[in-house]
């Protein structure tokens, strides 16, 4: 599939091109909605107590807003898009407090053991319920890249019980993440339960900051466990609606810590183009597990242009 058109995200006039590139009829509802665009974000920069870095109004943000709001308008879904500096194009976040992001912090986990294990990694026998995994009949040996894709728990408590906990609060610091407790269960530190928090800002950021830094040996085979989780792991939805090896992703499936309560909030990060990141797009969808919460991502990304083309009837 030879298709990435939307090739508005290049270097220099970053936005530039991208109103001409969105699918017709989305760039007419967008252009509908300016006003309600305008408005939208008055409020926000308003409503928003501080986020770290205001993008300017610039014509994809404006446009991104109104094709989001438009499009996935409803309480269930919250999202935050931002650049590649971390500057806000657009979101719709109820509240900037800390909120438990599930397998969101695994990646931030695997750094931490990375650092403090000469960069290498075991491979470890998931054997499912019995090791406290999602996958009931379990994964079988895995190792780094393929956890970080399947999002295993069984891997990932191997790592949190090998970890200097002191050392790793200073990497999460690093990366500007709260971390959990020093004395949080090994399970916190996989992000089961609801003791390790963090602002969707500050995983924002911690996220782009990982992503640049892919060519360490550990990052690297983390960022390459993202492309393998959008294209066959629990982000896949990812990649089958953006086209293949497009973008890097992470799943969470975490405890509803808002009202209405729900069984579940899913969450997914995904980080576009991979080559080189543009665009960064956290959402959390209420009463759905993480792989679910990746459809809604990749639709959102769809619907401002980004990725494959899409087939015309
Ligand atoms: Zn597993």
């Amino acid at each position: 599939m030879g298709g990435k058109p939307a090739h508005y995200l290049r270097a220099g006039s970053i936005w530039a091109g991208a109103i001409s590139s969105l699918p017709f009829s989305l760039a007419a509802a967008a252009r509908a909605a300016r006003c309600a665009a305008w408005a939208a974000a008055l409020l926000l920069s308003v409503a928003s107590p501080a986020p770290a870095q205001a993008a300017p109004e610039t014509q994809f943000s404006q446009e991104a807003k109104a094709v989001i709001e438009r499009n996935f308008a409803g309480k269930n879904i919250s999202y935050l898009l931002v650049d590649a500096s971390g500057a806000v194009l657009a979101e719709r976040w109820p509240s900037q407090h800390p909120i438990s992001p599930g397998s969101l912090v695994k990646p931030f986990l695997a750094v931490a053991y990375g650092e403090q294990h000469g960069n290498q990694f075991p491979t470890v026998r998931c054997l499912g319920t019995s090791t406290r995994c999602w996958l009931p009949a379990g994964h079988g040996p895995i190792d780094i890249e393929k956890a970080i894709a399947q999002s295993c728990n069984a891997y990932f408590l191997a790592l949190a019980a090998g970890l200097d906990r002191e050392r790793a609060a200073l990497t999460f610091a690093r990366y500007g993440l709260t971390g959990p407790a020093p004395d949080a269960a090994d399970e916190s530190l996989v992000g089961l339960g609801s003791a390790w928090k963090e602002t969707p800002m500050a995983l924002t950021k911690a996220y782009l900051a990982l992503v640049k830094e892919q060519q360490s040996i550990s990052q690297g085979r983390i960022v390459k466990g993202m492309m393998a989780s959008a294209a066959r792991g629990t982000a896949r939805e990812v990649d089958s609606a953006l086209g293949e090896s497009t973008a890097l992703a992470k799943t969470g499936t975490a405890v509803c810590s808002h009202l209405p309560q729900a069984s579940a909030d899913g969450f997914t990060v995904v980080v576009y183009p991979s080559a080189q990141p543009r665009l960064l797009l956290l959402v959390r969808v209420h009463g759905v597990t993480g792989a679910e919460s990746a459809k809604v991502a990749a639709a959102m990304l769809r619907s401002l242009g980004v990725g494959q083309q899409a087939v015309q009837p």
